[in-house]
């Protein structure tokens, strides 16, 4: 099932996926039932946001494809590095990415995203397909050149706009091998699978629970594999996770 977010008068509304439709329901499903309300909105003139705003937190593991470790000339990490990026940074299909005036080389990293589904605490990694509410897919917008002069990524990973999530969240696929790519102005530059993690899903999850507490709504970030590139003005980026869906977001400086 894939549950969407999108614009419908005042308030965002959430709708189930079904052919060209959307199937409306009453409330977040993530908090409350699947009840609909009737209604059917058509997918094509309806105005995606981002799936899900988390209440408390991104979580994001870097350096988790060997191939994307090299291509950036660092060693293979011997524990997993994570980091957060805030709530703040997320935006949703078709929101622009807005460059800061503080960075000169922002680029782009297609990832499989994870949607936390329950509140939960140091989770075994046998058991983590319970607390996980579905899949989407993400873009961790990084200024490589702030990451590279800077000791903590918080800036370089962490600004307004650096997160794009869509174009809705599945909640059934099975993630262990899926094609995760990136395009700019339509060329794919970026195309690996979710087979080439050096830490699976069920391990990050877990990994993750036992650093922080998660929150339904909270989402985590499963690393980049390689070719990543640079993003400028006037560009259109999109990512893909392949079982799940392809969005994609103009680059604007301001
Ligand atoms: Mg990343």
């Amino acid at each position: 099932m894939q549950i969407a977010r999108f614009a419908h008068g005042d308030n965002p509304r959430y709708g189930i996926v079904d052919g060209d439709d959307l199937v409306v329901l009453k409330s977040d499903p993530l908090f409350d039932s699947y009840e609909t309300t009737g209604e059917r909105v058509p997918l094509d003139g309806a105005r995606l946001l981002s799936p899900v705003i988390p209440r408390s937190k991104v979580v994001a593991l870097g350096r988790n494809y060997a191939d994307h470790v090299k291509e950036l000339g660092n060693d293979l990490p011997t524990a997993p590095v994570v980091f957060l990026k805030p709530n703040t940074s997320v935006i949703g299909p078709d929101d622009p990415i807005v460059l800061p005036e503080w960075s000169q080389e922002v680029h782009y990293e297609a990832e499989l995203a994870v949607v936390v589904g329950r509140l939960c605490k140091d989770v075994p990694a046998e058991r983590v397909n319970d607390v996980i509410f579905g899949y989407t897919v993400a873009n961790d917008v990084t200024a490589r050149d702030i990451q590279r002069a800077e000791d903590q990524w918080t800036r370089a990973k962490g600004f307004d706009t650096s997160c794009p999530l869509g174009p809705w969240i599945e909640t059934d696929v099975d993630v262990s091998d899926l094609s995760v790519r990136s395009y700019v102005d339509g060329e794919q530059r970026q195309d690996g699978r979710t087979s080439q993690m050096i830490m699976s899903v069920h391990e990050i999850v877990a990994y993750a629970s036992s650093i922080f507490t998660l929150l339904p709504g909270d989402v985590i970030l499963t690393g980049t594999p390689a070719g990543i590139g640079q993003i400028d003005a006037g560009q259109r980026v999109e990512v893909e996770v392949e079982g799940i869906g392809r969005f994609g977001n103009p680059v604007v400086r301001r």
